[in-house]
């Protein structure tokens, strides 16, 4: 299989593109789409109706697709309605003697799950305990692809995504911990352009749908930083699910259909402890590398920040369908940031990821989309870049 010019190590990641590109197309990427369409992987609890805090809303969706269709009350699994707990008992947080307050460690604490939780993610800004106006989403009918959103509305967005919370770094001039943020966001944005362009409305009379090789190009392909983004982000959120590989594979997964949650649970576990991934890539990210300086615990709240205000602008996507996936993506990668640099608010480091049941599946949904990009890039990458050249 020829991976175009994709070759060698990932930039600050550990693995290259060759192995990736296998054991994802072989193993990581069969996996993720038989869990995303399990029943606890595809209803998201999601605020649809949100009020922008930058702008009013101008609506500038074009097609009717955009609206999401809600699940009625019937449709998503009973234990989903039950309430959660609050939070951890006070005896369960173990102080942890003689760690520096911002250093990262790789290791969890392997007795992890202890029931989902509804405590707020300190990376994103959106409320979980305001139960009132969250519906539940069924996902494999709302997929992510071509809208029409665009023009104006869309641009800002994005534009206060780069400029206000991550500007485009220049070598030399930023901390690597600044650079992963923009390089995190700008593999979101290569992978939502991806989606779009793989699944594009090409003639609005006919309604027929399919890739749009001349968007992918213009928009990703042709941007070799943005491709490498989209590998460093893939592999930033494989690390986050395999650091907390104890936890998740200990998550209870359900939904009141004992088969189907026998199922989720294999799947999990075959994702996580798979031994064709371990021989590939076997630390994808290595998050011990960031905060090492002195400044660190200052720079992590700075982040986490910048982050939360990412967050709050996915308010402002005017299509609901794209604000339902930016939101999704955005709290997927909130709990990746979570997962591997733990912090609390307080600064305290803690023993094991305490996760939300929506944080999780965000999670698993943004690691299918993720790795659907990068296996689009990988497969078709170099023949639609081998076309569009010769135009
Ligand atoms: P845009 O994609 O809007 O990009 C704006 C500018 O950002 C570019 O000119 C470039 O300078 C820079 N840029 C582009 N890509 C990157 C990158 N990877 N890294 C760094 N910089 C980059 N539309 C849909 O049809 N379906 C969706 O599901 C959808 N979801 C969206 C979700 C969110 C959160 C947002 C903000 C927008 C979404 N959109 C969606 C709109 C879509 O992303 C584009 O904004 C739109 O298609 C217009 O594209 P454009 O060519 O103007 O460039």
């Amino acid at each position: 299989q020829d991976t175009g010019k994709y070759k060698g190590m990932i930039e600050d990641c550990c693995c290259d593109y060759e192995s990736v590109d296998s054991v994802n197309g072989e193993v990581l990427n069969p996996l993720l789409q038989e869990l995303v369409k399990t029943p606890f992987f595809r209803y998201f609890k999601v605020k649809l109706w949100c009020d922008c805090p930058f702008w009013p809303d101008d609506g500038m969706c074009r097609l009717r697709d955009c609206s999401v269709c809600e699940c009625p009350e019937n449709e998503f699994p009973e234990p989903f309605k039950k309430p959660f707990h609050r939070g951890l008992p006070a005896d369960d947080l173990v102080c942890q003697e003689g760690k520096p307050q911002a250093a990262v460690d790789r290791t969890l604490d392997s007795r992890a799950f202890r029931g989902w939780i509804v405590t707020d993610n300190p990376w994103t800004n959106d409320d979980e305990t305001d139960n009132g106006e969250l519906t539940y989403v069924n996902l494999l009918l709302n997929p992510e692809r071509y809208t029409g959103y665009a023009g104006p509305s869309a641009r800002r967005i994005w534009d206060a995504v780069y400029s206000e919370n991550c500007p485009k770094y220049a070598s030399g001039e930023i901390c690597q911990e600044k650079k992963v943020l923009y390089k995190l966001i700008s593999g979101l944005h290569s992978s939502i352009s991806i989606h779009i362009a793989a699944d594009y409305l090409l003639d609005e009379s006919t309604n027929k749908w399919g890739q749009n090789r001349e968007l992918m190009y213009d928009r990703v392909l042709r941007y070799p930083d943005r491709v490498r983004n989209l590998y460093f982000t893939f592999l930033f959120v494989l690390r986050a699910m395999t650091k907390a590989a104890d936890y998740l594979e200990q998550a209870e997964y359900d939904t009141g259909n004992n088969t189907e949650d026998l199922k989720t649970q294999s799947l999990v576990r075959q994702l996580l402890y798979n031994p064709k991934l371990q021989a590939a890539c076997p630390l994808p990210f290595d998050e011990a590398k960031l905060w090492q300086g002195q400044s660190g615990p200052e720079l992590k709240q700075q982040i986490q920040k910048q982050f939360r205000n990412i967050s709050a602008l996915m308010d402002c996507v005017s299509c609901e369908k794209c604000r339902l996936w930016g939101k999704l993506q955005v709290l997927g990668l909130g709990t990746a940031l979570k997962i591997l640099f733990s912090v609390d608010g307080q600064n305290q480091p803690s023993e094991s990821p305490q996760l939300q049941r929506n944080e999780v599946i965000a999670l698993v949904n943004l690691l299918n989309r993720l790795s659907e990009s990068v296996k689009y890039v990988s497969e078709q990458g170099p023949s639609i870049e081998k076309i569009m050249s010769k135009q």
